[in-house]
């Protein structure tokens, strides 16, 4: 069976002191065939350590030397790429420049402050706060200036998993015509979305919600990945299994894998 963790940080990342190779005897130890790095790119971020290009080269470097030492496992080049409306242009002229197996569009900023910082918060309740971040979803879909340079939206819900409220569960029936849109557009634009499992833990569910992956496949989505989101060893390829099954309850029969940034397919049954 085809066990993918197509989200994994490392040393390469600001918030990660994982080296890749730990990743890599992680990702062995749990039972995963294919891994992808996606390290951070956030540029815009107000955090400095986050504001930068990754160091591209060693990341090449490093990668293809794992590549010739664990050849039973595969291991993608990727990167997550955190969106700001007005770092877009300049993100995407990186990204360019550069190839990758994968790349992930991410919102972590909403209104300049990223959701996992707690004065993000500021006076906003949990509907006006989820609102707010689900709107700054949708722009980044629309925003024309990364649409060809990106595959899957990553983690639909993040701010959930942010743990500024009591209750963080972030389903679907909270905002129906908003999750509509940013899931058609989606579709149309020959995009997936990502199941990312970093949320169990914190929101008490995959991100997105359960609900709606259901609704994305009622829409007619098809491309769909499973990320971890380890910045540890001990979360590299974390409740993938469990992911899958989830994925194949909302109604898919196949999940997704890129290389140079084409998809393939996968039969979950
Ligand atoms: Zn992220
Ligand atoms: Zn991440």
């Amino acid at each position: 069976m085809v066990l993918p963790d197509y989200h994994v940080h490392t040393a390469y990342s600001p918030d990660s002191k994982m080296e890749p190779e730990e990743a890599i005897i992680a990702a062995i130890s749990s039972g995963i065939s294919e891994i992808c790095f996606t390290e951070h790119m956030d540029l815009g971020h107000h955090m400095e350590s986050f504001n930068r290009v990754p160091d591209f080269e060693r990341i090449e470097n490093s990668i293809s030397q794992l590549r010739k030492k664990y050849p039973k496992i595969n291991i993608g080049k990727g990167i997550e790429v955190g969106y700001i409306s007005d770092t877009a242009k300049q993100t995407a002229a990186v990204l360019s420049g550069q190839n990758f197996d994968y790349v992930l569009l991410s919102t972590h900023c909403v209104d300049g402050i990223d959701c996992y910082v707690p004065e993000s918060k500021r006076d906003r309740d949990k509907f006006t706060a989820y609102k707010r971040y689900l709107e700054t979803v949708y722009d980044s879909v629309m925003d024309d200036n990364l649409t060809k340079y990106y595959d899957c939206i990553s983690h639909i819900g993040y701010i959930a998993k942010c743990n500024h409220y009591e209750d963080n569960v972030f389903p679907y029936q909270l905002f129906p015509e908003l999750f509509d849109e940013i899931l058609s557009e989606v579709i149309k634009r020959g995009k997936g979305i990502e199941v990312n499992t970093s949320g169990i833990n914190r929101a008490g569910h995959v991100l997105p919600h359960p609900s709606i992956i259901r609704r994305y496949r009622e829409l007619g989505g098809r491309i769909i990945t499973i990320g971890s989101d380890a910045h540890k060893p001990q979360n590299v390829g974390a409740y993938i299994k469990d992911a899958i099954d989830i994925i194949a309850q909302a109604g898919f029969q196949e999940i997704t894998l890129f290389k140079n940034r084409e998809p393939s397919f996968i039969s979950i049954l």
